[in-house]
């Protein structure tokens, strides 16, 4: 196909409730939307949700968006592109800023499965229809007020929670969470990284709360660390921050430093390098599960196309729309009996509401036009 436009769209998000974790709080976000046509008029829509102000995985919004228009929208203007090729680590020419390859590459997904008349799902060779999904609780200030909101999310039909900790705000927390709802809630935790090395006796301690995994303990770089909790630890280690590239994957596979991985397609630089990471894990008998960060309906249209290939075997963190946002800017995604649908229309089945579009607070700007 060959690009002949290029729009980056910006739209306020309201968030419902701040999610606070160990990183700082989320409170409001403008979604960030690219918006590609092809030369036959076909229109596919990508989201770049790097945040703002937090610098998760070196890539904060304003950079990411100054990479994706300077760097990378002339490597797409007026050319032919084929999807399959648009590998994160050999296609761009530069290393990193995997959001911003992300949001591009996911619109050409959205115009390649248009064009062969398919959903998403399908042309990645998806197996599941809905999904059932996840919930993230994140850090109150009483850990009463955590387990209020636990037992809500328990309520609104959730069944798997995974609660954020942070030191000084963990062993209290589990302990209540359990004692609250029993021990059938599949129950993990994610740390994002706020701990060291001295910690992991600690960690091991919390074998007792029979988590499903502890998401990312340690520093990105830190593999050793989780290696060495993972030998000592009857819980399964989950990363998340570490694994940016297929090499990384492969490293921490053999490194013995996780045995359950959280996939983020925008973290790992696209939709092509998250299929690939599936088939590795699948083929290396590792547990796997698409995670979310904060996308509108559009990124999470991809991601929920992701999560229904067959190797992720654990319950992605990708809620209704309702969780997160007072209103979506696609038709909002919604939870019925437990599931969500894959969307099953073609490309990735959603685009952004009319009214979002030509609402005054919208920002459209065109980077490239033939
Ligand atoms: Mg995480």
């Amino acid at each position: 196909m060959r690009i002949d436009r290029i729009r980056v769209v910006r739209t306020p998000l309201h968030m419902v409730n701040p999610l606070r974790t160990s990183d700082g709080s989320h409170e409001s976000r403008v979604a960030t939307l690219v918006e590609i046509r092809d030369s036959e008029g076909v229109i596919g829509w990508g989201e770049n949700v790097a945040p703002a102000g937090v610098s998760y995985v070196g890539e904060s919004s304003d950079e990411s968006v100054a990479a994706m228009c300077d760097l990378f929208v002339p490597l797409l203007a007026g050319r032919e592109i084929d999807v399959f090729e648009m590998m994160p680590e050999t296609w761009w020419g530069v290393s990193g800023h995997h959001f911003a390859k992300h949001a591009l590459e996911s619109s050409v997904w959205d115009i390649h499965a248009q064009r062969e008349s398919k959903s998403l799902r399908e042309v990645i060779g998806g197996t599941r229809t809905a999904i059932v999904p996840g919930v993230v609780v994140g850090i109150a200030d009483s850990v009463a007020e955590t387990v209020a909101e636990v037992q809500q999310r328990i309520a609104e039909g959730y069944g798997r929670v995974k609660v954020k900790i942070s030191p000084g705000r963990d062993v209290e927390v589990l302990r209540a969470i359990r004692a609250a709802c029993g021990d059938v809630l599949l129950l993990q935790a994610d740390a994002n990284a706020a701990y060291s090395k001295e910690d992991i006796a600690l960690l091991c301690s919390f074998d007792e709360f029979n988590l499903q995994f502890i998401e990312q303990p340690f520093a990105a770089g830190d593999l050793g660390s989780h290696a060495e909790l993972a030998r000592r630890s009857h819980t399964a280690v989950c990363l998340d921050e570490s694994i940016c590239t297929v090499d990384e994957l492969l490293g921490a596979i053999e490194m013995k430093a996780c045995s359950v991985v959280n996939i983020k397609p925008s973290r790992v630089g696209g939709i092509g390098a998250a299929v690939q990471m599936h088939h590795i894990v699948k083929s290396h008998g590792v547990d796997a599960w698409v995670g979310g960060m904060l996308e509108s309906g559009i990124g999470r249209a991809s991601c929920l196309a992701l999560a229904s290939l067959p190797g992720f075997t654990m319950t992605p963190d990708l809620s209704a729309s309702s969780r997160y946002f007072a209103s979506d800017i696609t038709v909002p995604f919604e939870m019925v009996n437990g599931e969500i649908q894959v969307p099953e229309g073609p490309g990735i089945g959603v685009q952004p509401l009319p009214e979002v579009l030509s609402a005054p607070e919208t920002r459209i700007q065109t980077v490239f036009e033939r």
